[in-house]
């Protein structure tokens, strides 16, 4: 069986977790819902499994000012325990995740280096231009989530690279969030929209999840709406969502439902 000859560590700090995964062969294990189906899936060859998920200090969730920082290894229950309050658009992506069972493992960290573009907390953290605090042995560094996810299943991190800390700056806003699935529950998004109307500047944020290799943010038609052309909205979302056909929908019906999402938030923000 691929697991037999795999070791285990258990580090309680981050810095036993880097010095574990300085060596060759050795991954990451949070939750391990993406993880563990990954490794019997595709029965790839890896020595060692570091299990983060026990480490206290990545189980952390601050509010300092309009700076909400949640550590990578909070689960999604934990978030709707402790938090939810503090940015209700995420509270609605977290709740539309999965089952309970799933909720009380499965982490933010591992939502984010997934990098699926189906990943339901995506879209939020791509509204909001979330930072990733990322730490190695030889430093620390912070990359904003759109630079940090790089296409399917890829990102910038290096071997031996932790994510540590999620932060996510909070403005006044109002927001307009729909998850699209096969089932109601435990079921991959076929589209997910999150829209954001920045109120204090009278600015908005569209973040499309599903309908492309990553998470697409409308930069293009954030910018139609600050010149008062909010009308071609909507065309232009039609041309920039990139669907493909697959198990959970076609592509016409993804981008017919981009486009009317897209519609339904621009007529509640009128
Ligand atoms: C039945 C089922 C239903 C699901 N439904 C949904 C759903 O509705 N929506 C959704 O978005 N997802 C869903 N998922 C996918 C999964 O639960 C989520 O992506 C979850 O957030 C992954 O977190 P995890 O802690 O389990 O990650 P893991 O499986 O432990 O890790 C995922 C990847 O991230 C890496 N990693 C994890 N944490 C870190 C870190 N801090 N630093 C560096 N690397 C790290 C791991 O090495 C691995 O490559 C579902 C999964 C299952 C099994």
């Amino acid at each position: 069986m691929w697991y037999e000859s795999l070791a285990f560590e258990n580090p309680k700090t981050v810095q036993e977790a880097l010095e574990c995964l300085a060596t060759d062969g050795a991954e990451v294990i949070a939750g391990g819902t993406d993880k563990l189906v990954q490794l019997r899936e595709k029965k790839k060859s890896i020595k060692k499994i570091v299990n983060i998920g026990d480490i206290k200090s990545l189980k952390k969730i601050k509010k300092n000012g309009n700076t909400l920082t949640i550590g990578a290894c909070i689960t999604y229950s934990e978030f709707l325990e402790l938090a939810s309050e503090n940015l209700p658009l995420l509270t609605d992506a977290v709740k539309q995740i999965a089952s309970p069972s799933i909720r009380n493992i499965a982490t933010f960290g591992g939502n984010i280096v997934n990098a699926s573009p189906a990943g339901d907390t995506l879209p939020v953290l791509y509204a909001f231009d979330a930072e990733q605090l990322l730490e190695s042995l030889h430093g620390k560094r912070v990359v904003k989530i759109n630079d940090f996810i790089t296409g399917p299943g890829e990102t910038i991190l290096n071997n031996g690279e932790l994510l540590t800390e999620i932060r996510i700056n909070i403005p006044s806003f109002t927001y307009y969030y729909r998850k699209f699935g096969p089932r109601k529950a435990l079921a991959l998004s076929k589209v997910s929209f999150c829209g954001v109307h920045l109120t204090d500047s009278d600015e908005i944020r569209l973040a499309y999840g599903a309908v492309g290799p990553a998470v697409i943010r409308a930069y293009e038609a954030e910018e139609l709406y600050k010149k008062g052309q909010k009308d071609k909205i909507p065309d232009l979302i039609e041309k920039l969502v990139q669907p493909i056909n697959d198990q959970r929908s076609t592509a016409e019906y993804r981008r017919y439902l981009c486009v009317e999402m897209t519609r339904e938030f621009l007529k509640k923000i009128q």
